[in-house]
């Protein structure tokens, strides 16, 4: 029972799976965190049972309940081609028995290289010179379970050689890599983030991935290691790449060591991949296509076999990317708002993560009301952007059937029903930034082409 949870788990692209004490009849709830909600699974009986076998399968003591405890359990899924998968169990003592977390780590993503990860050719020619530069700060931001992790490591990955020294500190230490120092925190033995940072910059690092940067501390010593001739890759919990900007600022952070360590910020988020048995291109509604921009081509799943119905199947990125451009590095020293910092950062060279939503949908890697979904709410959805473009926001403003995706008003405005029609008005897709090693949507046989000019053979 418990392995088919863990399969079930890992096929849905869930990041965690919980188990809790409902009652004193020892029934359990079982819940999984799919793209960052909570779904409930089933409940079963036999909770305190379900419960112990976790814990042998991570090595813990089934006898002791009282305390809170911490394993680690290696999966090899069945099936095959999927992989290992990397588990950590956390149990909590509660009424009605104990809570236990089981966090999903994909070991099969490890080794990724900077290929791999979903980044469009575009993004990942202005990404890669900051993976490569001797000296400053990247950041990655997202919500837990966005692969921030994976994607620092693929850099550390790509620079893993005899003549670069890497050094790592995490909580917990999540991929094990060859070649690469890594220590782990420790609040028990006092092994704080400052602490062991501080240490390992005495031990000659060439590149620091540092797990997190929670507190005001960290940040400084970051900031201080990446101005003195160090790569520092981190994380830092924001929804959006100006987020990062504004966090650091907020934790006292001047606007001098910002603008001279930070390289670029880059947001992320899983989006659900269409299937590819069943993905179809369809002409947008008209209020949509306004908003996307006239002739783009966008898919939809119809379901099949493959894909239990859902049209989707796997999991793939969108990303946000933020360079410090001049002008923001200057505007970081203003008084600034957010909206300013992000209308400065809009204008010199970042790609929001809706651009990069519209660029994968585009090419049939998912579906625009993923994207739209994804980017709703956050500073740069097409709603916020749309004051950028005046042909766009005129026409979509005008129109009362507009979506209206970054509203905070009512779910079903925010997300419009998926085109069912396709047509000679339909063009190809653009495929000449599609993602390295990712399979864009097939021009099918018998697709309408588009109208020839006259003249033309
Ligand atoms: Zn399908």
């Amino acid at each position: 029972m418990v392995n088919q949870w863990i399969e079930t788990a890992h096929d849905r692209g869930a990041s965690d799976i919980h188990f809790e004490p409902l009652d004193k009849d020892d029934r359990l709830r079982v819940r999984m965190r799919v793209d960052g909600e909570l779904r409930g699974v089933e409940t079963v009986n036999d909770g305190r049972k379900v419960i112990a076998r976790l814990k042998v399968m991570a090595g813990l003591d089934v006898n002791e309940r009282g305390v809170p405890l911490d394993g680690r359990i290696k999966f090899s899924a069945s099936g095959g081609g999927r992989g290992g998968l990397d588990l950590r169990l956390s149990t909590t003592p509660c009424m009605g028995g104990e809570k236990a977390v089981l966090r999903l780590i994909d070991s099969s993503r490890l080794g990724m290289s900077l290929e791999d990860l979903g980044y469009t050719k575009r993004m990942l020619d202005l990404y890669r010179p900051h993976t490569l530069a001797p000296y400053g700060l990247l950041l990655h931001v997202g919500p837990t379970g966005s692969g921030k992790t994976t994607s620092l490591y693929a850099v550390l990955t790509s620079l893993n050689r005899t003549e670069i020294n890497i050094q790592t500190v995490e909580d917990p230490v999540e991929y094990d890599v060859a070649g690469i120092t890594q220590t782990q925190v420790s609040h028990d033995l006092g092994l704080t983030f400052p602490r062991v940072l501080r240490a390992l910059l005495r031990q000659d690092p060439n590149v620091i991935l540092v797990g997190e940067i929670r507190d005001p501390e960290t940040a400084e010593i970051a900031l201080e290691a990446s101005m003195t001739g160090h790569l520092v890759l981190s994380t830092l919990h924001a929804n959006e790449a100006v987020g990062a900007l504004i966090r650091l600022l907020d934790m006292g952070m001047t606007p001098y060591s910002i603008a001279y360590a930070l390289r670029c910020v880059v947001a992320q988020r899983f989006a659900r991949r269409l299937c590819e048995q069943c993905r179809k291109k369809v002409t947008p509604p008209e209020a949509l296509a306004r908003l996307i921009g006239p002739g783009r081509a966008i898919y939809t799943g119809e379901g099949c076999k493959a894909c239990q119905r859902t049209g989707f199947s796997g999991r793939i990125p969108l990303y946000e990317y933020m360079p410090m451009s001049d002008a923001l590095k200057k505007a970081a020293y203003g008084e600034t708002t957010p909206d300013a910092l992000q209308a400065v950062a809009a204008r010199s060279g970042m790609i929001t993560m809706f651009e990069d939503g519209l660029e994968k949908a585009s090419a049939g890697l998912t579906s625009i009301e993923e994207v739209l979904r994804l980017t709703k709410g956050l500073r740069t959805s097409p709603r916020s952007t749309a004051h950028r473009r005046p042909t766009t926001s005129a026409t979509a403003s005008s129109s009362g059937a507009a979506p209206r995706p970054s509203g905070t008003g009512s779910a079903p405005a925010a997300r419009p029903a998926p085109p069912r029609q396709t047509g000679p008005q339909a063009r190809p897709t653009s495929q000449s930034d599609v993602i390295p090693g990712v399979r864009p949507a097939p021009a099918r046989p018998g697709a309408p082409r588009p109208p020839r000019p006259p003249g033309v053979r």
